[in-house]
């Protein structure tokens, strides 16, 4: 039998709700007890926060989309660059505003700064009561219950086991048709500028099984499309011999025991053809020509790649320690254009300013951007992170001004591009998942074609979570504009 205690004392068994299983907490006015999650950074980082609603909810919590009336508030955090964690630290001085009214407030901080920092965010921001890394997330009920007992708790202890495979996630902010499902977590990559193998630990990949379970029981409640996610998915292996255990023995295993992320996304295109499938993030020494065959068996598997570049030169690529070099790059280009096609949707993410770059290796950055012809990128300068193998090895001595022109570089070019490929789409049909109404009208849908590209088109009598075909006749950068036509 489970009891709870909390600051106002025993709550009986009589309150514990069978079916659900659901505790009912309350808050000094007897009102059942209300989170409020704020999500910033990654998509893995919104996926982990409907794992925490869902770990909660069974605490007898409601989500609430208003901070003012939260008796608990979570925000999980990005620690990428020091701009992310600056905007966090701007929160939580607004926060501090809420908590002088309501002093029994409870916040929290999870996620990456919140593993980067661990028990020093208590010194730093006063205000914060709860620190809780990307693999503790079951221990809130406990973490919370010390802060109701009036301690500050912190578990940010990095798992080499942990994927929430068995936690439902609660859906947050979703439009109904498209879902997240994390498949793996972690990243046994050591690029030199990243911090995520420090605060997202060791690569380990969820059960199959429980990945095909969720897009089933997604497509069953009306989702059409789901995107898999993991900070390198192309190294997503599991193997059902639980002998291995942990990335290196499971390359033991032999092969009919192993689940790569080829015969992965060959399960879940498997669960309905009505179903699309999207994958992020791939990365280019490990994506295989399997799973570009296995993309082109599978209509609904959408012919969309995002393959993180970072530089355009061998030199940086080294320093960054990508562990593959610029020609090795255009030849992953190459394999998707030959066996995907030129329809096939790229983007990539790009670094500028990276430690002793020179004009020239910008240059080349340019230059592979013209050979791979991206639909769209995320461009960033270089921001040295503490801890990460760059700041200790490298000298951050790109000038602020320099960086900034350079990126304004990058980020020209890639409007041209994106404007060039967006042209090539003129007066073909493409199929479009309605994913909702247009940004900018009601009387408009908007979806994205398989190259994931965000097309608009009157409404017509067509409504969200249905195929349409759409004839494209105009486009900006960054949107094709058509009419259906079926
Ligand atoms: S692949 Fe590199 S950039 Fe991506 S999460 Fe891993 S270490 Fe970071």
């Amino acid at each position: 039998m489970e009891k709870v205690i909390s600051d106002i004392g025993i709550i009986s068994e009589k309150e514990k709700n069978s079916e659900t299983g659901l505790i009912s907490k309350e808050n000094n006015s007897g009102k059942k007890k209300k989170l409020y999650v704020e999500s910033y950074g990654c998509q893995m980082n919104f996926s982990d926060s409907e794992i925490v609603t869902s770990i909660l909810a069974k605490e007898g919590y409601d989500t609430t989309s208003d901070s003012t009336e939260a008796d608990l508030i979570l925000i999980n955090t990005c620690s990428i660059r020091e701009r992310a964690e600056q905007t966090v630290r701007n929160r939580l001085n607004h926060f501090n505003g809420l908590k002088k009214k309501r002093p029994e407030l409870t916040v929290g901080v999870l996620g990456c700064m919140a593993e980067r920092l661990k028990s020093k965010l208590l010194e730093e921001e006063k205000i914060v009561d709860l620190v809780v890394g990307p693999d503790a997330y079951r221990d809130l009920p406990n973490l919370v219950s010390q802060v109701d007992d009036g301690h500050k708790a912190v578990n940010t202890f990095l798992s080499r086991e942990e994927t929430y495979a068995d936690i439902s996630p609660v859906r947050l902010n979703s439009n109904g048709v498209t879902a997240f499902i994390s498949i793996m977590r972690g990243c046994d990559n050591m690029c030199s500028f990243c911090v995520v193998p420090f605060t997202r630990g060791r690569e380990r990949s969820r059960d199959p099984q429980s990945i095909v379970n969720e897009a089933r029981d997604l497509f069953e409640n009306g989702y059409r499309e789901v995107t898999l996610l993991g900070q390198n998915v192309d190294s997503y292996k599991w193997s059902s011999n639980k002998e291995f255990k942990g990335k290196a023995q499971i390359e033991k295993a032999n092969e009919q025991e192993i689940v790569n992320f080829a015969r992965l996304l060959e399960m879940v295109a498997n669960v309905h053809q009505d179903l699309r499938v999207r994958f992020s993030t791939s990365h280019p020494k490990d994506i295989t020509d399997e799973v570009l065959y296995t993309m082109i068996r599978h209509e609904n598997i959408c012919k969309y790649i995002h393959l993180p570049v970072q530089s355009g030169n061998t030199r940086i690529l080294e320093m960054m320690n990508r562990t593959y070099t610029r020609n090795g790059y255009i030849n992953k280009i190459d394999a998707i254009r030959d066996i995907l096609g030129e329809e096939c949707g790229i983007s990539s993410d790009m670094i500028v300013g990276f430690c002793s770059e020179t004009e020239k290796e910008h240059k080349d950055t340019l230059s592979l951007m013209d050979y791979a012809q991206y639909d769209f990128s995320y461009m960033f300068m270089y921001s040295e992170r503490p801890g990460t193998l760059a700041e200790k090895k490298y000298e951050n001595d790109i000038p602020e001004e320099i960086k900034k022109k350079r990126l304004n570089e990058i980020i020209e070019k890639q409007q041209e591009i994106s404007l060039a490929r967006n042209k090539r789409d003129l007066k073909k049909v493409h199929k479009i998942l309605v994913e909702g109404f247009s940004k900018r009208s009601d009387k408009h849908l908007q979806g994205r074609n398989s190259a994931n590209k965000v097309v608009v088109f009157p409404k017509a009598a067509f409504k969200k979570g249905q195929y349409v075909n759409v004839m494209v006749n105009d486009c900006t950068t960054a949107t094709l504009i058509g009419e259906a036509v079926n």
